[in-house]
């Protein structure tokens, strides 16, 4: 299936944003908290025979979505999602950082899922749609993007568990200012005891819904303790770091080599992970994807090996790591907290993303 066999119908919202409304909020625009004016739908259905497709491509006002309340996605959290961004360029031109990317994860959510495959031309178009409808909300000050999130939900009005026969694909889009507010500034992690965010054979490999619901309890906890993000271990090796609530974890060792814990098939697949092994791989630098323990954080931290610990994902791109707590003991952060790698890696990738660098892989696409 194309996109041009895929047409977007457009049903334009009759009551867009005035542009003093819009201004208003791309003044300070948070995170995840305004919504543009549009969003780009397309709808799947198994059909009599069995056999299932997209249809009903189209671009309409951002609003409700009427559901029927027996929708398996409310009772059963048969829902995925990805996160990306647009950013725009000195010339005005919008882009966004390797879509395929997200479209290939959103299809191994779906997969684990048991949702429809969406062709990657079809991912794509829906974020043309979108932003070439809302191409105002695309901020253009520094550090600033517009924040696209695509999702899939079971819209089957049917109370069995089974994969729904109805499914909605949309991606919606909000102006978006730094992840975690105001200047880079080390997070504070929390290490959960208590929850675990994933096991083998489950979804933590998988963006969906679920997942989140499930990191929430953890996060409070977090917060109860004054931190701000949650670090997850291994549940069967209690002592062995996974990944945050919403971050990739990545170590920088003082001979100059990038540690992050391996894909295990409990933790996700970020595209930020994946861009930063690129880039210190292309630095001649030495990357290894293994097991990490708290202990050996704990005395790499203590001994001097470890110089630099960040946290990495779409929404707060590279973040150091500031101190991680577990329980009472307090594994501080190496000093200074942005080490050089951290901070050379993260100016980097924010380069290529914003058109000030080069793209020496084609990361970018033009939406
Ligand atoms: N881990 C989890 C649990 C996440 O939610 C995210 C954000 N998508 C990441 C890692 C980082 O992924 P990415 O770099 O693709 O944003």
């Amino acid at each position: 299936m194309t996109a041009t066999q895929l047409e977007f119908a457009q049903y334009p919202s009759a009551s867009p944003r005035s542009e003093a409304d819009r201004e208003a909020i791309l003044a300070n625009p948070g995170f995840g908290n305004h919504f543009t004016d549009h969003t780009a739908v397309v709808d799947f259905a198994v059909d009599t025979a069995g056999v299932g497709g997209w249809r009903n491509a189209r671009l309409e006002a951002y609003g409700p979505i009427a559901m029927d309340p027996a929708a398996a996605v409310l009772h059963y959290g048969q829902e995925i999602f990805e996160g990306m961004k647009a950013y725009r360029h000195a010339d005005g031109s919008i882009w966004t950082f390797r879509p395929e990317a997200n479209a290939a994860r959103l299809n191994r959510s779906a997969a684990r899922l048991a949702l429809p495959q969406l062709p990657e031309d079809v991912f794509l178009e829906s974020l043309r749609q979108l932003v070439a409808a809302d191409q105002e909300w695309v901020p253009t000050r520094e550090g600033e993007s517009l924040y696209l999130r695509p999702f899939m939900i079971a819209t089957e009005a049917f109370l069995g568990v089974r994969p729904a026969r109805e499914v909605s694909y949309r991606v919606i889009a909000s102006p978006a200012a730094n992840y975690f507010g105001g200047e880079l500034a080390p997070v504070s992690i929390w290490v959960s005891r208590e929850y675990a965010r994933a096991g083998r054979g489950g979804t933590g490999a998988a963006k969906c819904g679920g997942n989140y619901a499930a990191s929430l309890a953890a996060q409070l906890e977090a917060e109860a303790h004054g931190c701000k993000q949650v670090l997850f271990l291994d549940q069967f090796n209690n002592n062995a770091v996974e990944e945050l609530g919403g971050m990739n974890v990545f170590f920088v060792f003082k001979d100059g080599t990038l540690v992050t814990p391996a894909l295990s098939g409990t933790i996700l697949e970020g595209i930020t992970r994946s861009s930063i092994i690129q880039l210190a791989k292309d630095r001649g630098l030495e990357v290894q994807e293994r097991t990490i323990t708290l202990d050996e954080w704990r005395d790499g931290v203590g001994n001097g090996d470890i110089a630099e610990v960040f946290a990495c994902g779409t929404a707060a791109v590279i973040t150091p790591i500031g101190e991680l707590k577990d329980g009472d003991e307090v594994i501080s952060a190496p000093n200074p907290s942005a080490g050089e790698v951290t901070m050379s890696i993260r100016e980097q990738l924010l380069g290529i993303q914003t058109g000030k660098v080069e793209d020496p892989h084609g990361w970018m696409t033009r939406l």
